[in-house]
């Protein structure tokens, strides 16, 4: 197999960003059956083959590893690139957002826009990612479309457009009205696989016709054609507001709205049929831009299949299948087997031995990939996330991941002598996949430091330490590294007890704080900064 005849304007890179909770996990896994990627629904979560199968994902219902999975729909490959939802791991959401082109964000019809999808929704602004949102749960008690729709635009600042409705809500949520083709869809079975189209019911009539009118004047705002056909009361073909809505959706005017319940199998037919329609393909974003390290000029790269390879190693992972592998996403040119690269970060040559492409739980050897797609790389030993492979001939190193510094750091030991080797493999293995965990010893004490970014990344650590290394670990408590938000809180709402390691490892001041009771130390501002405690704030401390 190989991407040889792939056209390029027939990939989708999209991930899916939601509040922990709103239906990410389920969404996705309804994608996978709908595609044909998994053949029983529930695959996902019980196999050990699964996009986030470590067994502590699914136990606190948190995605971690941030991998990719393709599938196919209506002959475009969709690329899914898992983004993690939780604030703890800004640096995994920010991974994923440098190779996606496009995202569907996921909200829960009763929540809404909860604390966590603000964060993301902010990520997805700063990487100027357009976007679908898609209103889900819509079977549930309280479950409200219009009240998600003010919300997202009042606390998220965006212009929301529907494209659907939902007919009906809670136990009544019976189907979806399209309000394009001006149709009702009705789901005939349990599974969702068999769709009728019907006239609206006359109940839903009239506010589907309030809400067609808002889509063209939605549309007449963002393109001319339409607001001409709109003033001269021309009938809008359906290829028009497409193309329209498609255009909007990629300059980041509006966001499609679209609703369903994955739960109930309600409504991914048709979200995939958006992604499709509205989000992007490789082409359409702009291209990449990097440096040449012989002579420190700007290097541009066009998605074009006959330029020079140049990839972004995005996610280094320990595959249960295949072991170590490296996920890339290729910005240009070609990657086949037996071909020789250049890693601009560590000036090392690598030759690819085998190209995978992962669906959800098969792994596809490929021959080559094209500028566009992503693909997963065994046997890299020097490659790391953030770096960027390319030909060797001509050299760009892309603009470097913005990586931060670990925020809280905790003593680990082993329970015994006997697990120390065991101890050290466990945690050179975890470092290595993860940039934003980080060992070091404390010259002090002797001690072995971990760090990361929140407690819940550590206790991961711990827990994986545990289960994948089988290493019995005794830790001492958190302590919270510098940032720079502290200097507020710390006066009103923790305290802090000593300075300890000294000058930190990672070059900046490490703080033992106590937080008030209820109160997690180091949640006070999502903004992490390195560096060292300014002057001013020590005597404060001391
Ligand atoms: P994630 O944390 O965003 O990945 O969310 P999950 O997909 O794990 O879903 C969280 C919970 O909501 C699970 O108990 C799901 O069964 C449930 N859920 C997901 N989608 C729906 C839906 O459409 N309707 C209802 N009622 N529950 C849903």
């Amino acid at each position: 197999m190989s991407d040889a005849g792939i056209d390029i304007r027939k990939i989708r890179n999209i991930g899916i960003a939601a509040h922990i909770d709103a239906g990410k996990t389920t969404t996705s896994e309804r994608i996978l059956f709908y595609t044909g990627k998994i053949h029983r629904i529930g695959e996902v979560h019980e196999g050990a083959a699964t996009m986030d199968f470590m067994d502590q994902e699914r136990e606190r219902g948190i995605t971690i590893s941030s991998a990719a999975t393709t599938c196919y729909w209506k002959e475009y490959m969709v690329n899914l690139i898992d983004t993690p939802g939780h604030v703890d791991f800004t640096m995994e959401v920010e991974r994923s957002l440098r190779v996606l082109d496009g995202a569907v964000a996921v909200f829960c019809a009763v929540g809404g826009v909860e604390p966590q999808s603000e964060t993301v929704w902010r990520q997805l602004d700063k990487y100027r990612v357009p976007r679908i949102a898609f209103v889900n749960k819509m079977d549930r008690v309280g479950a409200n479309f219009f009240d998600v729709m003010e919300q997202i635009k009042e606390r998220l600042g965006a212009n929301p457009v529907p494209i659907q409705l939902p007919m009906g809500a809670e136990d009544a949520f019976k189907g979806i009205i399209d309000l394009i083709t001006m149709q009702a869809i009705e789901y005939a079975d349990e599974l969702g696989t068999r769709l009728e189209l019907e006239e609206i019911p006359q109940a839903f009539l009239a506010e589907a016709k309030k809400w067609r009118e808002r889509l063209i004047e939605a549309l007449a705002e963002v393109d001319d054609e339409i607001m001409e056909s709109y003033l001269e009361g021309r009938e809008i073909s359906e290829e028009s507001i497409k193309r329209a809505l498609r255009f909007g959706t990629i300059s980041l005017k509006l966001v499609p709205m679209l609703c369903g319940s994955a739960l109930k199998n309600k409504g991914i037919q048709l979200l995939l049929d958006a992604v499709i329609d509205y989000l992007p393909s490789p082409l359409d974003i702009p291209p990449v831009k990097g440096v040449d390290p012989r002579t420190g000029e700007e290097v541009v790269r066009h998605t074009d299949a006959e330029a020079p390879f140049t990839a972004l190693a995005f996610k280094v992972l320990v595959d249960p299948y295949v072991g170590r592998v490296v996920y890339t996403r290729i910005y240009s040119g070609k990657l086949h087997t037996g071909m020789s690269v250049l890693n601009t970060n560590t000036g090392k040559k690598e030759r690819i031995g085998r190209i995978l492409r992962v669906h959800a739980n098969k792994r596809e050897d490929i021959e080559s990939a094209l500028a566009g797609t992503i693909v997963a790389i065994p046997g890299l030993k020097n490659t790391r996330t953030g770096d960027t492979l390319c030909d060797e001939k001509e050299p760009v190193v892309l603009e470097g991941m913005n990586i931060p510094e670990p925020v809280i750091s905790l003593a680990i030991e082993p329970a015994s002598k006997a697990d120390q080797v065991k101890l050290s493999k466990g945690l050179a293995a975890l470092a290595e996949e993860d940039p934003t965990f980080r060992v070091a010893i404390d010259h002090e004490t002797g001690q072995t430091i971990i760090s990361g970014m929140g407690e819940l990344h550590l206790e991961i650590i711990v827990d994986r330490l545990r289960r994948e290394f089988g290493v019995d670990v005794r830790v001492g408590k958190p302590q919270v590294a510098y940032r720079e938000a502290i200097k507020r809180p710390a006066r009103g709402e923790g305290k802090f007890i000593r300075q300890s390691g000294g000058r930190g490892q990672y070059g900046h001041v490490v703080f033992e704080i106590e937080a008030l009771p209820g109160h997690r130390g180091y949640e006070f501002e999502d903004r992490i900064v390195g560096g060292v405690i300014p002057k001013e704030f020590i005597p404060a401390v001391q």
